[in-house]
């Protein structure tokens, strides 16, 4: 068995190696703090560039949800809002990347979220030859981001996972997410004594990418009064700028 899995993985690799003979893969990475509007904003060029959308929380609160024994163990972390170990989130993301769709490239959403991860993923996208084009980062005051989670509603499908703002952005249908009408619901995470955590992980952790990034670095000052239409039009402006 071990065998057949690595001779699959050996005629994956070759056939990503000539596609992207043809076509070069494109890998960016987005970074914000929680509630920035991350996964609206990655939905939006996911679908502008042709680029698979890959959420690490969303990944982690799938695994969360199918119960399996790594579900279990990543269910303690996401719930408090501490990161997952490193060997988890990569286990993940490396079986998540070798799915075919994934051919193009990804915007990574939630992924890096500490320079240990940032370095695990240069060496992944190394032995594929390839590397991170971009970073765009979402500056948002710390103010704005409590605001946004303490409003902030989620759809309840794991495979549609929408986020909605009670005020901004609301559902069309109180309480239904506008695109697969499951219902909508505050995720653990998203109350007053965990988001606190959340944030502080965010300014230890997750910050010091940006210095990890240098240039390739793109940020956009953002508040809650920004739509996330506007917030998408800058970041596609400077996208095709670069
Ligand atoms: P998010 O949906 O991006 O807000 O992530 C929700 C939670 O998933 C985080 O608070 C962490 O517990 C976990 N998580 C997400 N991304 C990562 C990551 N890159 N490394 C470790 N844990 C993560």
């Amino acid at each position: 068995m071990a065998i057949a899995n690595r001779l699959v993985s050996a005629v994956q690799a070759l056939v990503r190696i000539l596609y992207w003979t043809l076509k070069r893969p494109r890998y960016i990475v987005l970074m914000g703090g929680p509630g920035a509007g991350k996964g609206t904003l990655a939905t939006r060029i996911s679908t502008a560039l042709k680029l698979e959308h890959l959420s690490m929380g969303d990944l982690l609160r799938r695994e969360k949800s199918s119960g399996s024994p790594l579900g279990k163990e990543v269910a303690g972390y996401v719930d408090t809002g501490q990161l997952v170990p490193d060997e988890l989130a990569m286990r993940l993301l490396d079986s998540e990347l070798s799915k075919w769709r994934y051919r193009n490239g990804a915007i990574f959403d939630g992924f890096p979220r500490r320079i240990s991860q940032a370095k695990l993923l240069d060496e992944f996208l190394t032995r594929l030859r390839t590397e991170i084009s971009q970073v765009i980062y979402l500056d948002i005051s710390q103010e704005d981001l409590i605001e946004r989670l303490a409003f902030r509603r989620t759809c309840s499908n794991p495979e549609c996972g929408r986020s909605y703002h009670l005020k901004f952005e609301p559902p069309k249908e109180p309480g239904r997410c506008d695109e697969c009408h499951s219902q909508l619901y505050q995720r653990p995470d998203d109350n007053a004594d965990v988001i606190a955590d959340r944030l502080a992980v965010f300014q230890q952790q997750t910050l010091p990418l940006l210095d990890y990034y240098g240039k390739v670095v793109l940020t956009f000052n953002s508040t809650n009064q920004s739509t996330s239409l506007s917030v998408f039009n800058a970041v596609m402006a400077a996208l095709k700028a670069t």
